[in-house]
């Protein structure tokens, strides 16, 4: 920026109080087919629309834009330690896939507005297909990997896909996950059917074609090798995808983002907050399935003209599919990766490995290790810290966001990081911490508040929930008693310095090794099964994985649970059950068998009491309570 502020403060200020200069100046980060008319049009709150009259396209911002000055530089790293490929797409390459992607996808009938459904494990065929749509101005919906028929089924159906983008199989510790029967039974289960499903055979598992439905990408690749597709000019605020989140119901929202909001969010992130520079390497160990995939793995890096890796695998394997605990820094070595993004469960597991391993390759091109979608508790990120010699980044945000809340804006002024606290808010963020029941802002450092946003919401946030508006609104911007701001459902406490810290979530959503799940989507599993009166399912803090899911579940037959053998069993039917609906990601840690679950008089589960008690914590103020004896028990069973 030619007048620049010099120190993050004054840049945070001018994008609170002067947005449209603020962000017209980012704008020009990307390139745009036509210029927008207007910057912010916030006319009808909380809907936001950003850069109307614009128009541009993801993919020519990812991919084409780029041939110019580096058509021979890497552009997708497509590495699997499952089974061992490891592949380099330059920018010219990827450009050639995703025109035959593009091709394909419009032989199979898919136009500008059509969903495509992306249900694949790792693989580039992915980023290919998600580029695909932007290309063409379809609009992507990418379907987390490890999800089984049940969630994909209601994802199916909430999205009415034209098209769905699948694989035989994924692969996890070299074992061949297949993908196809889920599919299958996901499309069974499903109101809406697609047209047609495309599939890429990595031969990992065998697959039943449908006749008629069912193509091999193999095949129409051959048929579209020298497709020229053009990008289609989209408006700004054309829908570019959505992508799937828990909350408190049981049904998944799908959260819905646009075109160049996003494109110039993503390039402004990665100037001033990762600080990445074109011709470099970026590595962000997340799932495509996720939100952090969407951004960091995809978009983020090939807009701002790096190299991305896109790793299939477990942290601790190597491309032979022994036991590596050094594969990712080994990646790092090879592909001179200069920004790195993993989660803190990720290190967590690292933490086991022998710390030598962190020595064992050359790590000078590393200039951060980012750190986002749990809490970072201070012993993890010191560990890594100390090993890596290297600034560690927590970063706080949802996939409501798209892009960081919180943290701190190195490529704007250096700050330090402080152990357990994501950092400041970002410009855009207009974060404001709120009493939980009056709604009255928390001025004080230290107080605890709800974290929300005040409107409008920057580039690159969520326009709203995909065909559900009213949703939206009453969700995220009605929450709060007599204002209209946007709830995060966090818990949060703000020091004196203007540093954040994320206390847990306000709402019945868990967060399991980073993966979001609503307790309710797991309790409506559960529920299905023939013996279960009621059940209650929280999060419970562990080591390993930040929490993991706690059910407590009375059987219609009571006696039933006297008997350890009969509970053994249902315990491991249910665990199955919950597998086979909403995937092992979901599956509880533990199912406990009592009596009676807590509750207050009027009849409310209490979550948080049984929460506590798991943890060893104090219950809090129980005088709502109507049958003491029910939290006896669970405390009972989790102390024996
Ligand atoms: P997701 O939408 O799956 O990315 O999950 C978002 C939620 O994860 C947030 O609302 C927080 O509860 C939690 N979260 C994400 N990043 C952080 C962080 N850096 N520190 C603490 N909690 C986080």
């Amino acid at each position: 920026m030619s007048n620049a502020p010099a120190n993050y403060a004054d840049f945070y200020r001018q994008s609170i109080d002067q947005p449209d200069a603020f962000w017209a100046e980012q704008s020009r980060l990307i390139e745009w087919h036509k210029p927008f008319d207007r910057v912010c049009n916030y006319d009808n709150p909380p809907f936001v629309q950003w850069f109307e009259g614009g128009e541009t396209n993801l993919c020519h911002n990812a991919v084409d834009r780029h041939l110019k000055d580096r058509a021979d530089q890497a552009a997708l790293i497509a590495v699997s330690s499952e089974t061992g490929l490891e592949k380099t797409y330059t920018f010219k390459d990827l450009h050639l896939e995703v025109q035959r992607m593009a091709a394909s996808l419009k032989a199979l009938g898919v136009q500008k507005g059509d969903r495509v459904l992306i249900y694949m494990p790792m693989i580039a065929e992915a980023a290919f297909a998600m580029l695909a749509c932007a290309r063409i101005g379809a609009i992507h919906c990418v379907v987390f990997g490890g999800f089984a028929s049940g969630s994909l089924a209601a994802r199916i159906e909430d999205a009415t896909p034209k098209v769905i983008v699948s694989a035989d199989a994924g692969s996890r510790g070299g074992r061949a996950l297949a993908y196809k029967p889920l599919l299958d039974e996901a499309i069974r289960l499903s109101n809406h059917k697609p047209e047609a499903v495309l599939l890429a055979n990595r031969k990992l598992a065998p697959m039943a074609i449908v006749a008629g439905r069912d193509h091999l990408w193999d095949d129409l690749r051959a048929i579209h090798l020298d497709a020229q597709i053009p990008c289609e000019w989209l408006d700004s605020t054309a829908i570019s995808y959505t992508i799937y989140t828990s909350g408190t119901t049981g049904k998944a929202k799908g959260v819905q983002r646009d075109t160049g909001g996003y494109a110039v969010a993503l390039a402004a992130s990665m100037k001033h907050i990762f600080d990445g520079r074109a011709g470099e390497t970026f590595f962000s160990t997340s799932d495509i399935g996720w939100v952090v995939g969407h951004s960091y793995i995809v978009y983020g890096p090939l807009i701002g003209g790096m190299a991305t890796i896109l790793y299939e695998g477990l942290p601790t394997q190597g491309m032979d599919g022994k036991p590596d605990g050094a594969i990712w820094w080994s990646l790092v070595e090879k592909y001179r990766v200069t920004t790195m993004f993993s989660a803190p469960t990720a290190v967590r597991v690292l933490k086991k490995q022998d710390p030598a391993l962190l020595k064992k390759y050359n790590l000078s091109s590393l200039r951060a290790l980012f750190l986002a979608g749990e809490p970072l508790d201070e012993p993890t990120a010191r560990w890594i810290s100390e090993g890596l010699n290297v600034p560690i980044i927590d970063n706080y945000w949802q996939t409501e966001s798209g892009w960081p809340i919180l943290t701190v804006a190195n490529g704007v002024e250096k700050k330090a990081s402080k152990f357990g606290s994501p950092g400041v808010p970002m410009y855009g963020y207009n974060v404001k911490l709120l009493h939980e029941s009056t709604g009255e802002e928390l001025t004080v450092p230290g107080e605890k508040g709800v974290v929300v946003l005040d409107g409008p919401t920057p580039p690159g946030f969520m326009q709203t929930i995909w065909n559900d508006d009213a949703r939206f609104v009453n969700t995220y911007w009605k929450s709060v008693p007599g204002r209209m701001v946007y709830n995060t459902f966090d818990w949060g406490i703000r020091d004196k310095d203007g540093y954040y810290f994320i206390l847990g979530r306000t709402d019945d959503v868990i967060n399991v090794a980073g993966h979001r799940l609503g307790t309710r989507e797991i309790e409506e599993s559960i529920s299905g099964h023939l013996q279960v009166a009621e059940v209650a399912v929280v999060g419970v803090a562990d080591a390993l994985k930040g929490q993991v899911a706690m059910a407590f579940v009375v059987l219609k037959d009571a006696s039933a649970s006297q008997d350890s053998a009969v509970s053994l069993k249902l315990e491991a039917e249910i665990m199955k059950r919950v597998d086979n609906d909403l995937g092992a990601v979901a599956r509880p840690a533990r199912v406990r068998f009592v009596t009676a679950l807590p509750k207050t008089r009027s009849g409310k589960l209490l979550r948080r009491a049984i929460q506590a008690v798991c943890e060893g914590r104090d219950a809090g103020d129980l005088t709502t309570m109507d049958d003491p004896a029910a939290l006896q028990q669970v405390k009972d069973l989790v102390t024996k």
